[in-house]
C-alpha cells in the first residue's frame, strides 16, 4: 500500500514512490493499492496506471487538513486491507502520519528508506544514520512495516497496462481531533521545489545577516539555481524556514550544491547526501564542509559572488 497525501504532487519523487510499491508489491504477489487523500487529478490518474486498486479518501480543503481525520482514515483503511509494508514519502505529513499509524496497525515505522529488500519473507528496509555517515539494513520483524521514504530515493519505472479499480472510501471510524488549526498563513512558492532543484545555492550563518541572501539569490538566478540555507541561517529569521536542507529540514539531491559560508554540521550534510556535487566556499580551511565537497574554495564570500556572478552571466552571454 502506498499513500498519497496532501502537498504530493506528480512529481519525481512520488513517481518513484508508486514504482517502489508496485515493484515490492509484485516480489510479495500481493496486491498493490494506492490511497490517496487530497491530491490532484493527474497524480490520481498516474496512480491508476501503476496499482491494483486506488482508493480515495474524503477530503477537507487544502488549507483545512489535519493529521487526525486523515491518520483516522488511513488506520481504517490499513485494518481492511491488512496491508505487509504500507510506503509514505518525505513531507512532513508523511513523517508524522508513520509512527502513529504503525502503532494503531500494530506494525512497525521506519524512517528515511533509501532501499527495500525482500530477504526470506522479510522487508528489509536501508537506511542513513549518524547523520547520513553510516547505512543500516534494518529488518521488519512485525508487520506492516510502515515507512517513509527519502525524497527521490526510487526510480520511475515502466507503466503497467493491468486493470485498475478506483474506490472512494468513507473515511476513518474516528476522526476527533486532539488539536485544532488556530492561524493560517500561506507563503508564495516561487521557482521549482528544493527537492527537485537540479542546481542549489544555500547559505549559512557566516553569511552575517539576511542581506547577503538578497545578492545570494542573484547568484542562484545567473545559474538558474534555487536558493536554500542551513538550519542556523533559518533559526536566524534571515530566511524562510522552509528553505532548511538537513536532518530536520528538506533533503536534497541536485546535480550542484554550492553550500556557501556554511560549515558543513553532519545534519547540514545529511540533507545533501544525494547531491551529485558539492562545491563550497568557506574562510575556515579546516571547515568540515571541505572533507565532503568536490570543490572548495578557501575565502571570503564577499570577494566571490559577485565576481562569480559576473562571469557566470558573461558565459550565458
Ligand atoms: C537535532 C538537530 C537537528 C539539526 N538539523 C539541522 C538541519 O536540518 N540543517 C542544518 O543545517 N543544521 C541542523 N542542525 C544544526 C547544525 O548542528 C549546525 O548548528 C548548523 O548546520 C550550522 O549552520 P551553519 O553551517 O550555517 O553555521 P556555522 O556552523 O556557524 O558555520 C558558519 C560557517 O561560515 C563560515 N564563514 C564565516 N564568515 C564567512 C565569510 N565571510 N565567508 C565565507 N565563510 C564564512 C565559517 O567559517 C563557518 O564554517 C541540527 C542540530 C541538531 C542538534
Amino acid at each position: 500500500m502506498s499513500c498519497l497525501l496532501p502537498g504530493m504532487e506528480l512529481d519525481r519523487a512520488t513517481i518513484g514512490l508508486v514504482a517502489e510499491a508496485e515493484r515490492i508489491a509484485r516480489q510479495l504477489s500481493v496486491e498493490h493499492v494506492v490511497v490517496a487523500s487530497g491530491v490532484p487529478a493527474e497524480l490520481l490518474q498516474h496512480a491508476t496506471r501503476q496499482a491494483d486498486r486506488v482508493v480515495v479518501l474524503p477530503t477537507k480543503e487544502p488549507g483545512d487538513y489535519q493529521i487526525e481525520p486523515c491518520l483516522a482514515a488511513l488506520h481504517t483503511v490499513g485494518a481492511e486491507l491488512k496491508p505487509r509494508l504500507v510506503l509514505l514519502g518525505q513531507d512532513t505529513y508523511s513523517q508524522e502520519i508513520a509512527p502513529r499509524l504503525a502503532h494503531r496497525l500494530q506494525g512497525c515505522s521506519i524512517g528515511d528508506a533509501q532501499r527495500i529488500e525482500i530477504r526470506d519473507e522479510k522487508i528489509h528496509v536501508t537506511r542513513g544514520v549518524y547523520g547520513g555517515k553510516a547505512i543500516a539494513v534494518v529488518r521488519a520483524n512485525v508487520e506492516p512495516a510502515v515507512v517513509w521514504t527519502r525524497s527521490r530515493a526510487f526510480a520511475a519505472e515502466p507503466e503497467r497496462s493491468a486493470a485498475c479499480q478506483v474506490e472512494h472510501h468513507e473515511g476513518g471510524t474516528d476522526d476527533s481531533s486532539g488539536s485544532e488549526i488556530i492561524e493560517r498563513s500561506r507563503e508564495a512558492a516561487s521557482g521549482v521545489r528544493l527537492e527537485d532543484a537540479q542546481v542549489i545555492v544555500s547559505g549559512g550563518r557566516g553569511l552575517g545577516g539576511p542581506e547577503p541572501f538578497a545578492e545570494l539569490g542573484e547568484l542562484a538566478k545567473s545559474m538558474k539555481a534555487e536558493v536554500a540555507a542551513s538550519r542556523a541561517a533559518c533559526d536566524a529569521g534571515w530566511v524562510s524556514p522552509s528553505l532548511q536542507i538537513g536532518q530536520t529540514g528538506k533533503k536534497v539531491a541536485p546535480e550542484l550544491y554550492l553550500a556557501i559560508a556554511i560549515s558543513g554540521a553532519s545534519q547540514h550534510l545529511m540533507g545533501i547526501a544525494d547531491a551529485k556535487v558539492v562545491a563550497a566556499i568557506n574562510t575556515d580551511a579546516d571547515a568540515p564542509i571541505f572533507r565532503h565537497c568536490q570543490f572548495g574554495l578557501v575565502e571570503d564570500f564577499r570577494k566571490v559572488i559577485g565576481p562569480l556572478k559576473e562571469q557566470i552571466e558573461e558565459s550565458n552571454g
